[in-house]
């Protein structure tokens, strides 16, 4: 269960304002009545559930950036968005901020032969980045390949050998983060490769080749290395050790290169102005990502679409129908809608929009984001980082007001906040928790449909998606209409870059 000992730091009613307890309480729940009665009244369940039949249908094929069939769902929630009177947003391309992504496959051949061995790219060598490289070279030891190694030493014309991470940085990101660092060094100091020892025990050579072998998306930065940097499998560091002996000097390659194409990522992006003079120069964010895993192998029922209804069509279709209700019923901040892509590549469409945004981001006051990785228990609703910020008792009530509870991360230690898209803002400062489908822990209930074929709408709660979709329309009211805008709780560690985003003293 949550922190809620946070709330009572709220400040979201001063006292001074309370009027007294009877008619405070009569004002809640007047407002609270016609707020739900309208939203039950105006909300359409046969459309809802057609919108997640279809984006969950096996002719999307996974919602895969890798795909073309993604297209058609970027295409179908614009068309969503423009028959329900949601606006274009200025800068956009119709409704939709295109991304520039580069789709990297590596090389299906390629070795390196060191004093006869022979290592074989995909098994036991991974080309990570760089051009092609044919011919036998001299290998000089550059200990880590930071700056520093390199003192005294002479790589022009050379492979730069190097150990894997940095003494104080071997955890799996920053074995990866600093190869494109160390990789420029090498080329600064006029090697003609890099070559990586992997040896790091806690991390699986396995782990790291299925997930580097196979094809991947980034934001194309428009500035490749080009200095070929590999990694190859050495876990008894056989090869430096050799290399102190004098045992080995050069080796042989035949290197190539992995396959670069520039594809278009889609952003579905839309507004809704505000009622407010004042207050609708604010935005809330309403975001979903639409993208999923795509297609693999097939399960025991001969299923190999990943279907991904949970993960997230249900979200997707939330800003759906949040597009519909807030159309024709503003609320006095205005309302921006967001559907990201390429969450499951690694944030990336949200991160593009965080660094290119198309509304200022000190204009965005709080990001109400859904990501999901399933559901167990249908009379909650799981808010991660519920309690974090002056939103969030609004979220509680609005929750509470569809019959449900909701709850905070159950979950600490699978760091779901910072995995999702509300992350890319929250590090901005702005106040954003996810809205996620009722989990009390990530159990074999999650797991039976996260990330699996299972996934989809057939094997949905139907009533308890309605049920969701309501309440995040409710929630989204309530905070788009408070009065006070909505911030961290003191100590967060999202305040201090809150502050400053917003001009808070
Ligand atoms: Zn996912």
């Amino acid at each position: 269960m949550g922190n809620f000992s946070y709330f009572r730091r709220a400040k979201i009613y001063p006292m001074k304002k309370l009027l007294g307890t009877f008619s405070l309480l009569f004002a809640i729940s007047t407002i609270a009545f016609s707020q739900i009665e309208d939203i039950n009244q105006k909300f359409n369940r046969e459309d809802a559930i057609s919108h997640f039949r279809y984006l969950a249908s096996d002719e999307l094929k996974g919602r895969d950036p890798l795909r073309p069939e993604i297209e058609l769902a970027a295409k179908y929630i614009a068309k969503e968005f423009e028959k329900y009177g949601a606006k274009e947003l200025p800068g956009a391309t119709g409704y939709f901020q295109s991304i520039p992504f580069m789709m990297s496959s590596p090389p299906k051949t390629g070795e390196i032969v060191i004093s006869g061995e022979r290592f074989t790219q995909g098994e036991t060598l991974l080309v990570l980045s760089g051009n092609d490289l044919e011919g036998s070279f001299e290998l000089v030891d550059v200990g880590y390949g930071m700056e520093e190694d390199y003192e005294g030493l002479d790589v022009a014309g050379k492979i730069a050998v190097s150990s894997v991470g940095a003494p104080d940085q071997m955890s799996p990101g920053a074995l990866f983060s600093l190869g494109a660092q160390k990789a420029k060094i090498a080329q600064e100091k006029g090697a003609v490769g890099i070559v990586e020892m992997f040896n790091i025990p806690s991390v699986p050579w396995q782990l790291v080749s299925r997930y580097l072998n196979r094809t991947q998306l980034s934001i194309d930065q428009g500035e490749a290395n080009e200095l070929p940097y590999i990694w190859i499998k050495d876990p008894k560091n056989k090869i430096k050790s050799d290399m102190a002996k004098g045992k080995i000097e050069e080796a042989r390659f035949m290197i190539e290169k992995k396959v670069n194409k520039p594809v278009e990522g889609k952003n579905v992006v839309a507004w809704i102005e505000g009622t407010d003079p004042q207050l609708k120069n604010e935005y809330i964010l309403l975001s979903a990502h639409y993208d999923h895993v795509g297609v693999g192998e097939a399960d025991a029922n001969g299923d190999s679409i990943f279907n991904g209804a949970r993960d997230n069509a249900v979200g997707t279709v939330a800003v759906i129908n949040a597009a519909r209700y807030f159309a024709e019923n503003p609320p006095k901040r205005s309302v921006l809608l967001a559907a990201w892509t390429a969450e499951e590549k690694g944030l990336l469409g949200s991160a593009y929009f965080a660094s290119h945004p198309l509304v200022p981001i000190k204009d965005i006051v709080f990001n109400l984001n859904i990501d999901n990785a399933g559901y167990n228990n249908t009379s909650i609703i799981t808010v991660i980082g519920l309690g974090r910020t002056s939103g969030d008792q609004l979220i509680t009530d609005a929750v509470s007001e569809v019959g449900l509870k909701a709850i905070s991360d159950p979950s600490p230690e699978q760091g779901l906040y910072d995995r999702s898209d509300n992350v890319n803002f929250a590090k901005l400062g702005v106040p954003s928790p996810t809205f996620s489908l009722g989990f009390t822990a990530f159990d074999d209930d999650i797991n039976q449909y996260y990330h699996k074929q299972a996934d989809d709408v057939d094997s949905f709660d139907l009533d308890y998606a309605v049920n969701y979709w309501k309440a995040y329309i409710l929630s989204a009211q309530k905070i788009a209409n408070m009065n006070e805008k909505p911030f961290w709780f003191e100590g967060d560690k999202y305040e201090q870059v809150g502050k400053e985003l917003y001009g808070i003293n």
